[in-house]
């Protein structure tokens, strides 16, 4: 997929049981207008996703796997295969900050989990992003460098057309403290020069790069305003339908401005 189209991620997180997720997308699908220049992807929880498969209008939404385990199958009590989600999502959520901090996913879970989607025809979306303290240390390049090397160790440079990168500053998730613009800016063109130095300049700019943290209506336009950022993750924003309807209007004015599909 081209940089020209902006990607907006709703991510419910652990709300909305299957009944209110459905009843959610048929509310926002009677608000949404599908737009050619915004991919528009919802993450409900995994409960919901196949029931909102058959539910939704493809080329109104997609779906995302908020979490999956990087085995496709085995004795794995309580786990959901990226196999298992093959066909049914066409994103998967890896290393999120709530996955990283509270269920203490390590390097190597994350790069199994990356690697788990692209076999299984998913394309990753590789969150990564400082802490509070790592900010204050002067360490956000550091970290940034650090979760990209350990997440794509064994992206080959063709598989890493599949991979999305998140900036999502950790200290800003769920937070309401956004990123400052320029800040953001800093940190994507900090990730493409890694890329770049991984895999070599064509791929740091081909690289699709979305930025998250307390993103609202109200401070969307800024972020997509930003010629580094190619759309956005929105957790807390996403469950209000008008909201996240805005949201996915200043993505599609933000862009090239193309007619409704
Ligand atoms: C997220 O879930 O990735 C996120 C950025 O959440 P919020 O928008 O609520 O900060």
């Amino acid at each position: 997929m081209s940089r020209d189209k902006k990607i907006i991620i709703g991510n419910f997180k652990m709300n909305l049981n299957v009944h209110e997720s459905s009843l959610y997308l048929h509310t926002l699908a009677g608000m949404v207008k599908p737009r050619r220049n915004v991919e528009v992807v919802l993450a409900p929880t995994t409960l919901a996703i196949q029931s909102l498969s058959l539910q939704v209008s493809h080329r109104q939404f997609k779906l995302a796997a908020q979490n999956f385990y990087w085995r496709d199958h085995g004795p794995y009590t309580g786990e959901v295969s990226a196999t298992m989600l093959r066909g049914i999502v066409k994103y998967g959520l890896v290393g999120h900050s709530e996955r990283r901090h509270v269920f203490h996913e390590s390097d190597k879970d994350i790069r199994d989990k990356v690697q788990a989607a692209i076999r299984n025809g998913i394309r990753p979306v590789l969150c990564i992003g400082e802490t509070a303290a790592e900010r204050a240390d002067g360490e956000t390049q550091h970290a940034l460098h650090d979760q990209l090397v350990g997440g794509l160790a064994n992206v080959t440079s063709d598989e890493l057309e599949q991979v999305i990168i998140a900036y999502e500053p950790v200290w800003a998730i769920g937070t309401g403290q956004n990123a400052v613009p320029s800040d953001v800016t800093a940190a994507i063109q900090a990730i493409r020069n890694h890329i770049s130095h991984l895999y070599g300049k064509p791929a740091a700019e081909f690289a699709q790069v979305l930025y998250g943290g307390s993103v609202t209506a109200s401070t969307a336009a800024d972020y997509l305003a930003l010629p580094d950022v190619d759309g956005l993750l929105v957790g807390g924003a996403s469950l209000d339908a008008h909201a996240f309807t805005q949201i996915i209007e200043l993505a599609h004015q933000s862009g090239s401005g193309e007619e409704e599909l």
